[in-house]
C-alpha cells in the first residue's frame, strides 16, 4: 500500500503529495488523515496523508517508507482534507498550511533530534570494548533516544559517543512530535467495593492516625479520586497515601486529565423557551430544513434583541434529536462567559467550547471531546469550524457580518464561505445570524436561482421580543457645539444625560473605537508629527506610561515636550482615545465609577471577564471602550449609549468605511434599553448628514443596504465584484517598484490568454453578464506605505463572473516567484479582503 503525503514545509516546491509507501506493520494505523513521520532528504518531516493507493507510479524501489504514525485515530477527517484543498485553490495558499490551520496548537509538530543505530550496526569490530555495548544497546533497546537523555545517561561518555557517531554505528535521526502532551494526575484507586480495607486497617498500629483516616474516608467512597483532592479532604500529605499503595491495600496511578477550562462551574439548566411568533416562523423553516437533511443557506437578518439565540438553541435541539451534530460559531469578543453560558445551560457537558483565551492544553483537550465524540455542539471563535465532527446537521454563524471571520494570516479564508463550502459537503444547513447582515449576504439572497451560486434564503424578525421598542437615537453635530463655544469632548445632551443616569443610578455605555490617549502628537508651530521610525504611520500617546507607541510594530518611545524639528514646546495631543475620555469623566463627574475595556486593559487572561462580571455587578456607572464593548452585551440596567465620535470609523480610507459604521452604531445601540427599562442613544458627530449615521439612527437596515449597493454597483466593489488584493514589501524602493510593475504586466498577459480561451470556447453559452472580466489597479504605493522599515506596494485584482481569477493570480505568482527568489521579495495574496490596507 502507498500513501500520498502533504509534508510540513510551507513552500512552494513542496506544494504537492508525495508517495511513500506504507510498511505492513503500519498499515492498519495510517488513515487518509492521519499524521505522519516521513524521510524526507536527510531529515525527517511531519506529514498529512491524504490518499491512499494500491500502487504508485514511481520506481518502487526508490520509494522510502512512513517512518511512524503520530496518532491512534487520524486528527483530521477525509471530509477535512477534501476541504484543506479547496482552502488552498481558493485562497492561494500551500495545502499544508491549510492543513495546520485545522489543528489546535498542541498538534502542531515539534522536531526532536535523537541518537538511532546507524547504518554501520552490524560492524562489529568497535563492539569489542564494554563499555561501547552498553551505549550502543542502549539505544538499540530504546529505538532513538533523545541527544540530552543519551548525554544525561553516559555523562562520562562523551567521547566514546562521538566515536560511535563517527564509525556510523550510531547516527543522528530526527523524531516528529507532538508540541503538547496530554496532562496527567495521580490517581488514587481503592479496591473495587471497598474489600480489604477493613483489614487493612486492623493491620494499621494504633499511632498510624492518618493513614486510619485516609482508609475510613476510602471506606466510606470506594471510588476512584485526584491524589490532590484526597490530600485537601482529608487534610493529610502525599507521603500518607503513598505508603498505603506500597503496601499493596491501594493503588495509585497516573491518568489522563482532562484541562476543563470550565471544571467546577455548575451551568444553570434551561428550557426551550415559548418562542414569539417571530421567531416561530422563523424556526419552523430552519427546522424544516434541518430534518429533511437538506444543504440550505439561511441569512437570518434580525434586530438586535430580537431574540435570535433562542432560535439558535431551539434549532440545534432538533439536530440532537436525529443524532447529529452542530457547530455555533461567534466572534472571538463577544464569546463572553455570558455567551458559554447560554449554550452550557441548555445543552450541558455535550457542548465544547473553542476560542483563543483558553490555553494551548485547555484546548487540545476541547477538541479532542470532540474527536472521541463525547460532544455534539462545539461553539467557538472562527478556527472552530474545522471541528473534526462527521455528522454536521447545522452550522451558524452569528454577528455573520463581523470582519474577524476572515483570517488575516494565511490562509487568508473566510470563515463563512468555508462554512458554507463544508455544509454543501456534509448536505447541511447553514445560518447566517446579524442585525447589519454583510451586503455580500444580502445580496447573495437576492440572486436568480440559476446562478453558479445558489442564492441563500432570507428570514427576518423585525421587532424585539416582549414588544420592547428600539431605543430612540439622537444625531449630535459636533460642529454645533464648538460652534456655541463647547469645546470638551461631550455635547451639552450627552453631558446631562450622563448626569441623569448617575442621579438615577442606572448604567452607561460609552464608544469610542480608538484606544490610548490622543491618536497623534503634534507640534504647533512646525507641524511636526512623531511617527514611527519603521513603519509610516504616526505613533499613539499613553498617558499611564507617558510613552508614544506604534499599535503596528510595538516601538516606544518617550513623550516629547519639545519638537525634535524645531524645538518649539508648543506640544499639543489631537484627537481623542478611551484613555483620555476616562479621564476627562473622572475631571467633570468628581466620583465617577470607569471601566476601561480597550486593547491595553484586556491583554490579561481572564480580564474581558472580571469587568464585565464588575460591571454587572455595578460596581461601575460606566462601561467605556471600543467595539469591544459594543458586541453581544446583555445588562439590564444600561439605559445611556454615548458614541463619543462616530468620524472615527468613516474616515477610515476604505470602501467598506460607511457599511462598518453602520454596523458599529447599530450594534452599541442595540446595546440600550434590552429589558424592562426604557433606553437612549446619543451619537456624536461631525459628519451628521452621512447616509450610515442617518439610517442608523432610524434602525433602518434595508434602506441603508440599498443605498450602499447602489454605491458599490456604481464603482463596481463587492459584492458585484470580487476583489483580490496582491501586496509587495521590500527594504529598497526602485526594486520594489520594478517588481510590482513586472508581476502587474504579466499578470494582464495571463488574464488576456484566459478570456480569449474562454471566448472560444463558450462564445454563445455565456451570456454577457456572467462571461469573466478582470481590470487590475496599480500598481501603487500601498495606504501605509511601510511597516518595519520594508516598503509596501500593492495592486487590487477587481473581478466578476466565476473564479479563474484565484488560477490567474496563482499562475502569475508562481511565475513571479521563479523570478525574484534571490531578492527578498515578499509576496501576498489576500483573496476577498476585509481592508484594502
Ligand atoms: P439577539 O441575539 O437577537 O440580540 P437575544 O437572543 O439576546 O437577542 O434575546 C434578547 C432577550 O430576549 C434575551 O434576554 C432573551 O433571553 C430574551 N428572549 C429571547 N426569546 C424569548 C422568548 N421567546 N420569550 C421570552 N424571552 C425571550
Ligand atoms: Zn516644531
Ligand atoms: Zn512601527
Amino acid at each position: 500500500m502507498y500513501a500520498k503525503v502533504i509534508v510540513d514545509v510551507p513552500a512552494k516546491q513542496t506544494n504537492r503529495a508525495f508517495d511513500y509507501e506504507v510498511p505492513s506493520a503500519l498499515r492498519k494505523w495510517v488513515e487518509v488523515g492521519s499524521r505522519v513521520g516521513v524521510p524526507f532528504g536527510p531529515r525527517v518531516l511531519q506529514g498529512f496523508v491524504v490518499e491512499l493507493q494500491e500502487n504508485t507510479q514511481l520506481d518502487v524501489k526508490r520509494i522510502k517508507p512512513i517512518q511512524n504514525v503520530l496518532d491512534l485515530v487520524p486528527p483530521l477527517t477525509d471530509e477535512l482534507v477534501m476541504l484543506g484543498r479547496w482552502i488552498s485553490h481558493m485562497y492561494l495558499c500551500h495545502e499544508v498550511t491549510a492543513l495546520q490551520a485545522m489543528l489546535p496548537a498542541a498538534l502542531k509538530a515539534k522536531y526532536e533530534r535523537a541518537i538511532g543505530v546507524g547504518e554501520e550496526f552490524g560492524e562489529q569490530s568497535l563492539l569489542d570494548m564494554p563499555d561501547l555495548q552498553a551505549i550502543v544497546a542502549y539505544v538499540k533497546s530504546k529505538g532513538s533516544v533523545p541527544m540530552d537523555a543519551l548525554m544525561e545517561r553516559f555523562a562520562a561518555d562523551g567521547a566514546l559517543i562521538k566515536q560511535l557517531l563517527g564509525a556510523g554505528i550510531l547516527t543522528e535521526v530526527q523524531v516528529v512530535k507532538d508540541r503538547m502532551s496530554t496532562k496527567k494526575a495521580l490517581t488514587v484507586f481503592p479496591p473495587a467495593d471497598g474489600s480489604g480495607l477493613e483489614q487493612a486497617l486492623s493491620e494499621l498500629p494504633a499511632r498510624a492516625n492518618k493513614q486510619q483516616e485516609v482508609l475510613r474516608y476510602l471506606m466510606e467512597h470506594p471510588h476512584a479520586i485526584r491524589l490532590t483532592e484526597l490530600m485537601e479532604t482529608v487534610e493529610v500529605g502525599a507521603s500518607t497515601v503513598k505508603s498505603l499503595a506500597d503496601r499493596g491495600w491501594i493503588e495509585l496511578r497516573e491518568v489522563e486529565v482532562m484541562r476543563d477550562p470550565y471544571a467546577g462551574r455548575a451551568f444553570a439548566r434551561t428550557k426551550p423557551l415559548p418562542l414569539t411568533e417571530e421567531q416561530s416562523r422563523v424556526f419552523a423553516e430552519i427546522r424544516a430544513a434541518v430534518a429533511e437533511e437538506r444543504h440550505e443557506v439561511f441569512l437570518l437578518h434580525g434586530v438586535t434583541g430580537s431574540g435570535k439565540t433562542e432560535v439558535y438553541l431551539q434549532s440545534i435541539q432538533q439536530c440532537l434529536d436525529m443524532g447529529k451534530e452542530a457547530i455555533v460559531l461567534v466572534p472571538e469578543i463577544s464569546l463572553t462567559p455570558q455567551m458559554v453560558e447560554r449554550f452550557k445551560g441548555r445543552f450541558g457537558d455535550l457542548v465544547a467550547v473553542l476560542h483563543s483565551r483558553l490555553s494551548n492544553g485547555e484546548r487540545y483537550d476541547e477538541w479532542r471531546k470532540i474527536t472521541r465524540k463525547q460532544v455534539k455542539v462545539v461553539i467557538g471563535a472562527r478556527s472552530a469550524i474545522f471541528a473534526p465532527f462527521t455528522q454536521i446537521g447545522l452550522i451558524i454563524i452569528d454577528e455573520e457580518h463581523e470582519s474577524s471571520y476572515k483570517q488575516e494570516e494565511s490562509p487568508k479564508y473566510h470563515t463563512r464561505d468555508v462554512a458554507v463550502k463544508r455544509a454543501s459537503m456534509q448536505g447541511s444547513v447553514v445560518v447566517l445570524g446579524s442585525a447589519t447582515p454583510s451586503l455580500e449576504s444580502l445580496e447573495r439572497t437576492r440572486r436568480r436561482q440559476d446562478r453558479a451560486e445558489p442564492p441563500y434564503r432570507l428570514l427576518t424578525m423585525k421587532e424585539r421580543v416582549a414588544s420592547r421598542p428600539m431605543p430612540p437615537v439622537a444625531i449630535i453635530d459636533m460642529r454645533e457645539e464648538l460652534k456655541s463655544g463647547n469645546r470638551s469632548m461631550f455635547s451639552t445632551a450627552l453631558y446631562k444625560a450622563i448626569e441623569d443616569r448617575l442621579h438615577k443610578k442606572e448604567q452607561i455605555v460609552l464608544l469610542l473605537n480608538r484606544r490610548g490617549y490622543a491618536t497623534f502628537v503634534m507640534c504647533r508651530t512646525c507641524g511636526y508629527v512623531s511617527t514611527c521610525p519603521h513603519c509610516d504611520i504616526s505613533l499613539t500617546y499613553h498617558q499611564s506610561s507617558r510613552m508614544l507607541r506604534c499599535h503596528y510594530c510595538g516601538y516606544a518611545e518617550r513623550e516629547v515636550t519639545e519638537c525634535p524639528s524645531c524645538q518649539s514646546k508648543h506640544i499639543r495631543h489631537f484627537g481623542t482615545g478611551t484613555q483620555r475620555v476616562e479621564e476627562e469623566l473622572g475631571k467633570i463627574f468628581p466620583g465617577i465609577r470607569v471601566i476601561r475595556m480597550d486593547v491595553d486593559t484586556t491583554t490579561e487572561k481572564g480580564s474581558h471577564e472580571k469587568w464585565l462580571t464588575m460591571f454587572r455587578e455595578k460596581q461601575a456607572d460606566v462601561l467605556l471602550g471600543t467595539q469591544m464593548v459594543a458586541k453581544g452585551l446583555d445588562f439590564p440596567d444600561v439605559t445611556l449609549v454615548g458614541v463619543i465620535a462616530a468620524d472615527t470609523v468613516l474616515n477610515i480610507p476604505d470602501f467598506r468605511s460607511a457599511e462598518r459604521t453602520f454596523q458599529l452604531l447599530t450594534q452599541v445601540a442595540g446595546r440600550a434599553g434590552r429589558h424592562e427599562k426604557q433606553g437612549e442613544v446619543f451619537v456624536q458627530t461631525y459628519t451628521p448628514e452621512h447616509y450610515s449615521v442617518q439610517y442608523a439612527s432610524q434602525h433602518d437596515f434595508i434602506a441603508f443596504a440599498n443605498h450602499e449597493l447602489d454605491v458599490r454597483a456604481n464603482l463596481g466593489y463587492p459584492p458585484y465584484q470580487r476583489l483580490i488584493l496582491v501586496t509587495f514589501s521590500h527594504e529598497q524602493v526602485p526594486l520594489l517598484v520594478r517588481f510590482a510593475e513586472a508581476f502587474v504586466t504579466r499578470l494582464k498577459e495571463i488574464a488576456l490568454e484566459y478570456s480569449t480561451k474562454q471566448i472560444d470556447l463558450f462564445a454563445d453559452a455565456v451570456s454577457r453578464d456572467n462571461s469573466f472580466q478582470m481590470d487590475v489597479l496599480g500598481p501603487v504605493a500601498s495606504p501605509i506605505s511601510r511597516i518595519k522599515d520594508r516598503y509596501r506596494f500593492q495592486c487590487v485584482v477587481k473581478y466578476r463572473g466565476e473564479d479563474q481569477a484565484a488560477e490567474i493570480v496563482g499562475r502569475t505568482v508562481a511565475w513571479f516567484e521563479e523570478r525574484s527568489s534571490k531578492e527578498k521579495l515578499l509576496i501576498s495574496v489576500d483573496v476577498d479582503p476585509q481592508y484594502l490596507m
